[in-house]
């Protein structure tokens, strides 16, 4: 009996929590099917005469915009769809906006004269939309008198389909054409790229008639907690961020967490299991997922592809977390630092360079193979090299969002100093090459024999790995590491294209007017060799050092925004068509306010936690500072209308960053020492303990007890 006992509670726990118990390919026959491409288009576009071919070419949207028009819709209704909206990323959107892109969404469909139902879907409905969105930020560049907004396609990225709704990736512009978004000024330094890519490439002898794009990988890091937990928390509510909160007995310590099983016993992997479905039947291949060293915290990764595309799934995973999360009891937490003392949340962009059909220029054997020259791949590193050494600061500015603060020069990520790590093998063979060795790289192996039978020895790149650094090297891509969560990485990899097109095309004007290759490569890489740093980054001497060397270090987020206005920096995005002196100065406003405000926003909640909850919870239980509690007040009213008085946005920012990261931090401690003394019993918030041990504080687990409905099971044996 003890036994049917034991197994009916475990039918009825996993049933709650929906674990998938055995993996079947049905599960994956729906793959791509809501992705407007490849074959799925094919079939649809023959239908009205066209093939997918049609769609290589962006001019469609003149050509043949009411065939694709017409196929879409019939490919709409048979999924199920019947609604559309031109979707975009408006600025400022990290972090704040759930799914952080815009849309209006649109019947496919009216009545006609008598009242039957039909296509309300053309050509020019498909390839462009107006829109208001006067009230988007962006910087000056729009005032409601002039809130013209265009909505035209991205043809770079596929339409695809969710629910009742086709989704038609656009970028968002004002009626001067002037960028009102994240994904404008990635599509022109995808061009400048592949304008100067091409160049550099066809002076190595590599065949670039396919042109030049660049292929990401966005490793997405969040954490997963309790529903219920997360209302008790205003401040995970509207911030994002635990604002205060006393360290739990255990934290991270033992990284216990860390790539531990996902096991059933809480609402995780079912979870996990569901994001990965819907994203799979989004044709969005969420290839992997773990746990992470944080408790709570989990990762994904997707297969890598073409950065618009990659920016464009990477903002519908983060939807898909926080909706199907919601739909296990669960929340996620895409902020950079939710929680003190444990490691926050990055998005790892794994970035590299190739043709577009597929060879890897930042692989030293595929371009070895592609030009038959040895001296090629070392131009290209000593390209990107450059870039990585003259334009760290813009590096550092892509990164720079609020959640971040917390995050840079803390143990888990990255100091806030732009080096590269490129690894002992692969530095000394750069070093041969600028000293006039013309050597192929080889790059080493090592064999690992471990001393067993049982374990035969196995071969081991010559390469470790470095996680302390902010952009390693990591064998045919770098990973820049630095970047936050929650950020949109559009501005990200925006200045790694055009810092590298700039580079590559210095040194094609230099290998077209005679100069050969190899030497162009030698000089840059005695200039710019200071930035390759292979040490430890999270030591503060090897930090001092850098520092001395010059390589770009800058500590402050609201400082390292403002580098987008530096005059190399705008001389920098002009020369290369990415964005205009004025783009520059609207993004600095919009980062800074988007920066000051979510600290304002951290300041009223917290103010309102000391007024609601600390501040009562000591007053019932009578312990606590109170005094000193209650004297916060007035200093976050204070402080708050300091900034509201500041007459620029940078200036605001900075006011704002003082209180965030001083006054607040202070604040917090005695908040936390309150938290200390109060008894459970009068503590009102939600704390470390419950916030953060799923694995052993889960109210979506059953209650301990076995269930007594015998009713429940009708079809269990034996009971
Ligand atoms: P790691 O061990 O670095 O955490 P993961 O497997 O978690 O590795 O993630 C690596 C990410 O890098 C994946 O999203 C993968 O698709 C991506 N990636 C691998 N190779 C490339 C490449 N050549 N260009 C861009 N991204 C790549
Ligand atoms: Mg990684």
């Amino acid at each position: 009996m003890m036994l049917a006992n034991a197994a009916r509670h475990l039918a009825k726990k996993n049933a709650a929590v929906g674990v998938r118990s055995m993996a079947s390919l049905s599960q994956f026959s729906d793959f791509g099917k809501t992705v407007f491409t490849g074959k799925v288009a094919d079939e649809y576009l023959a239908k009205h005469g066209g093939s997918k071919e049609i769609l290589e070419d962006p001019t469609w949207v003149t050509t043949h915009a009411d065939t694709v028009a017409n196929a879409v819709f019939d490919w709409a209704l048979d999924n199920g769809a019947n609604v559309y909206c031109h979707w975009f990323q408006p600025l400022g959107a990290s972090g704040v906006r759930h799914g952080q892109s815009g849309q209006v969404q649109n019947m496919m469909l009216k009545f006609n004269s008598d009242n039957e139902v039909v296509q309300d879907f053309k050509g020019k409905t498909l390839v462009k939309g107006e829109t208001d969105g006067s009230s988007y930020p962006n910087g000056g560049l729009r005032g409601t008198h002039q809130a013209g907004g265009y909505l035209a396609v991205d043809t770079s990225s596929p339409i695809f389909l969710r629910g009742d709704t086709i989704f038609i990736p656009s970028v968002f512009v004002s009626y001067y054409g002037a960028a009102l978004d994240e994904k404008t000024p990635l599509l022109r330094a995808n061009a400048a790229i592949d304008k100067h890519g091409q160049r550099l490439m066809s002076a190595l002898g590599l065949d670039v008639s396919s042109g030049i794009v660049t292929n990401i990988g966005l490793e997405q890091e969040i954490f997963l907690i309790e529903r219920e937990d997360f209302y008790r928390r205003p401040d995970l509510q509207l911030t994002g961020r635990t604002l205060i909160g006393k360290d739990a007995p255990r934290g991270q310590e033992m990284c216990d967490h860390y790539m531990a099983p996902l096991s059933t016993s809480t609402g995780a992997l079912a979870c996990m299991q569901e994001i990965q479905d819907e994203c799979w039947k989004m044709g969005i291949p969420l290839k992997t997922r773990h746990r992470e060293v944080a408790p709570n915290q989990f990762e994904f990764a997707p297969l890598y592809g073409t950065n618009t595309t990659q920016i464009d799934q990477n903002l519908m995973v983060m939807q898909i977390i926080e909706e199907v999360a919601a739909k296990h009891g669960l929340a996620a937490l895409l902020q950079e630092k939710p929680f003190n003392e444990v490691n926050g949340s990055g998005k790892h962009n794994n970035w590299s360079i190739a043709t577009r059909d597929g060879v890897n220029v930042l692989d030293p054997e595929s371009v070895l193979e592609a030009t038959g020259n040895d001296t090629s791949f070392p131009v290209i590193m000593a390209a990107v090299i450059a870039a990585v050494d003259e334009h760290g600061d813009l590096m550092r500015m892509a990164i720079a969002s609020p959640g971040n603060d917390f995050r840079l020069g803390a143990c888990e990520a990255p100091p806030a100093i732009i080096s590269t790590y490129l690894g002992g093998d692969m530095t000394n063979y750069l070093e041969a090459f600028m000293n006039g060795s013309e050597a192929k790289y080889e790059p080493g192996k090592k064999t690992l024999d471990l001393g067993t039978r049982e374990v035969v020895p196995f071969q081991v790149p010559a390469e470790d790995r470095n996680r302390t650094s902010p952009f390693p090297y990591g064998g045919g891509r770098f990973e820049f590491r630095a970047v936050g969560s929650s950020q949109n990485v559009s501005m990200v990899n925006t200045v790694l294209n055009t810092i590298v097109a700039e580079k590559f095309g210095e040194f094609a004007d230099r290998i077209e007017a005679g100069e050969a290759a190899a030497d162009v490569a030698r000089e840059a890489l005695k200039k710019h060799w200071k930035v390759i740093f292979n040490g430890n980054n999270y030591d503060e001497a090897m930090q001092q050092e850098l520092t001395d060397r010059g390589v770009w270090r800058i500590d402050s987020g609201v400082e390292a925004t403002a580098r987008i206005t530096a005059e190399k920096n705008v001389a920098l995005f002009e020369k290369m068509g990415v964005l205009t002196r004025e783009e520059c100065e609207s993004r600095q406003d919009v980062l800074h306010d988007h920066y000051a405000g979510t600290v304002e926003m951290e300041a009223l909640t917290l103010i309102d936690m000391l007024n609601h909850h600390i501040i009562p919870s000591c007053k019932n239980s009578g312990v606590g500072p109170l005094e000193e509690l209650q004297a916060l007040l007035p200093v976050l009213e204070g402080a708050i209308a300091e900034i509201h008085a500041a007459d620029t946005s940078m200036k605001k920012a900075e006011l704002a960053r003082v209180l965030r990261l001083e006054t607040m931090v202070e604040m917090r401690d005695v908040c936390d020492a309150a938290e200390k003394v109060v008894p459970a019993s009068d503590w009102t918030l939600a704390t470390y303990k419950e916030l953060l041990f799923l694995d052993s504080h889960s109210s979506t687990q059953e209650a301990p007890g076995f269930p007594s409905d015998m009713g429940d099971y009708p079809d269990m044996p034996g009971m």
